[in-house]
C-alpha cells in the first residue's frame, strides 16, 4: 500500500458550523455498535449511521432467536439478547444514531474530511469507519403464485418472534443451516413441522441433518417445492410438489417459512472509489482502505464482515477486535498526540 501524506484537519469553528464528527460508522450491526463504544471511549464525537430501522445488524435481522455460543464471556446467548446487550454499550457515551439512512454517497472535501450523503441528510466527518457487513442484505424471494400475497400473513422470511409460531403447522423451505436450524427451534413449540427440500443434499451441518433424518419429528419432503399458496386472508394450505414426476400434495398448513437463502448487494459503496475485492473491501493492519489506484484513502476505514485480508475470517468476535484497530488509528489520525493505545477500560469508573 503506498504511504499517505498527513492528513489535513478542519479547523474548529469550521467543524461547529459544519456539525463535523470525529469518526462516523456506516453500519450499526454487531460491529459499528462495538466502534461506537471504542470511540466514546476515546471521546471521540461518534455518529452511526445504518440503512435498517433498528440497530444490530445481522443478530437483530437475521437470526435474533438463534442461539450464539462463540462470544467470549456468553458461553450461549441468543441473538437479540447479544444485539441488546452490544445496543446498551455502544450507546454508552451517547453516539449519534441515524436510523433508515442508507449511505448513498462518500466523498472527501476539499480540507480533507469526509462527506458522507443518504436519502435524508448530509453527514460530515473526519474519519469513516465502513462497518456494513455484508452490505445491505435482503432475502431471497420465491415466485411462486400466492407467495407474495400472504407474505407476512402467514408467509415470512424472518423469524422475528418465536412465540408466533407456537401451535402452528409450519412448512419450512430449504435444506441449509437456517432451515434446519429454524426447524431444530420450532420443534419444540409447533403443532407440526413439515420440510422440504428441492433437492437431497443438504447445505447444513452434519449434527442437524442426522437429527432431521433420525431424531426429529419433522416430516421431510426431498425433490419438492412450494408451488402455491392458498388461504381467506391468511395461509391454509401450502400446495407442494415432487419436481421430478409434478405430482402435488396439499398441506394444510399455518405459516410458511422461506429459507431460500440471502442476497447481499454492496450497493451504493461500489460507486465510492473505494477498492473492491469481490464484495469486500481489503484494509492493511490499519484497517485503512484503498482508493482503486492502491492508495490509502485518507481517513477511511473498513471494519468487520466487509473488511478483508489475508486470513480474515468473518466472526462478531474478530470484527470487534478489527474496529477498536480501526478507531484507535482514526483517534490518533485527527490528534497525533492521542497514544494509539488507549489504555485498559477496567481503569475507568463508569
Ligand atoms: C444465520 C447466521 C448465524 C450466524 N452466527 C454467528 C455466530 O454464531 N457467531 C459469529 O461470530 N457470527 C455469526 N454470524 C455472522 C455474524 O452475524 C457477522 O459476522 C456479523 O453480523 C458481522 O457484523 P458487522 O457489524 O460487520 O455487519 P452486519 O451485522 O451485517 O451489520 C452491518 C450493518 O450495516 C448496514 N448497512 C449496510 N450497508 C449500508 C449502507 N450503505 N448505509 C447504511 N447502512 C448500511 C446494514 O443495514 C447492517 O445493519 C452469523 C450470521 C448468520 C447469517
Amino acid at each position: 500500500m503506498t504511504a499517505v501524506s498527513e492528513p489535513k484537519i478542519a479547523p474548529l469553528e469550521d467543524a461547529v458550523e459544519r456539525d463535523l464528527y470525529d469518526v462516523t460508522i456506516i453500519g450499526g450491526g454487531p460491529v459499528g455498535l462495538f466502534g461506537a463504544f471504542y470511540a466514546g471511549m476515546r471521546q471521540m464525537r461518534t455518529k452511526i449511521i445504518d440503512s435498517l430501522p433498528e440497530l444490530g445488524g445481522q443478530l437483530m435481522a437475521l437470526y435474533p432467536e438463534k442461539y450464539v455460543y462463540d462470544m467470549p464471556g456468553f458461553p450461549k446467548v441468543l441473538a437479540r439478547d447479544l444485539a441488546l446487550n452490544m445496543i446498551e454499550q455502544g450507546l454508552r457515551f451517547n453516539p449519534t444514531v441515524c436510523l433508515s439512512e442508507m449511505a448513498l454517497k462518500m466523498e472527501h472535501a476539499p480540507d480533507g474530511t469526509i462527506v458522507i450523503t443518504t436519502q435524508k441528510a448530509t453527514h460530515h466527518t473526519r474519519t469513516l469507519i465502513i462497518a456494513t457487513g455484508a452490505g445491505a442484505f435482503s432475502p431471497k424471494k420465491l415466485d411462486a403464485p400466492g407467495v407474495a400475497e400472504f407474505e407476512g400473513r402467514g408467509v415470512f422470511y424472518f423469524v422475528r418472534n418465536k412465540a408466533q409460531f407456537a401451535g402452528k403447522r409450519i412448512l419450512i423451505v430449504g435444506g441449509g443451516d437456517s432451515a434446519l436450524d429454524w426447524a431444530m427451534n420450532l420443534e419444540p413449540i409447533a403443532e407440526s413441522i413439515t420440510l422440504i427440500h428441492r433437492r437431497d443434499k443438504f447445505r447444513c451441518h452434519e449434527e442437524s441433518l442426522d437429527w432431521l433424518m433420525n431424531r426429529s419429528q419433522v416430516t421431510t419432503y426431498l425433490w419438492h417445492e412450494l408451488g402455491r399458496v392458498e388461504g381467506n386472508g391468511c395461509v391454509e394450505r401450502a400446495v407442494i410438489f415432487d419436481n421430478r414426476t409434478k405430482e402435488e400434495k396439499v398441506l394444510e398448513v399455518d405459516a410458511i417459512l422461506l429459507n431460500i437463502g440471502f442476497s447481499a448487494d454492496l450497493g451504493p459503496i461500489k460507486e465510492w472509489g473505494v477498492r473492491l475485492e469481490g464484495n469486500s473491501i481489503p484494509v492493511n493492519r490499519l484497517m485503512q482502505a484503498e482508493d482503486r489506484n492502491g492508495n490509502i484513502m485518507q481517513g477511511v476505514y473498513a471494519a468487520g464482515d466487509i473488511s478483508t485480508y489475508e486470513g480474515k475470517i468473518k466472526l462478531i468476535a474478530t470484527g470487534v477486535g478489527e474496529i477498536c484497530t480501526a478507531v484507535c488509528h482514526a483517534k490518533t489520525q485527527i490528534d497525533p498526540t492521542a497514544k494509539l493505545f488507549p489504555g485498559h477500560s477496567s481503569n475507568l469508573s463508569l
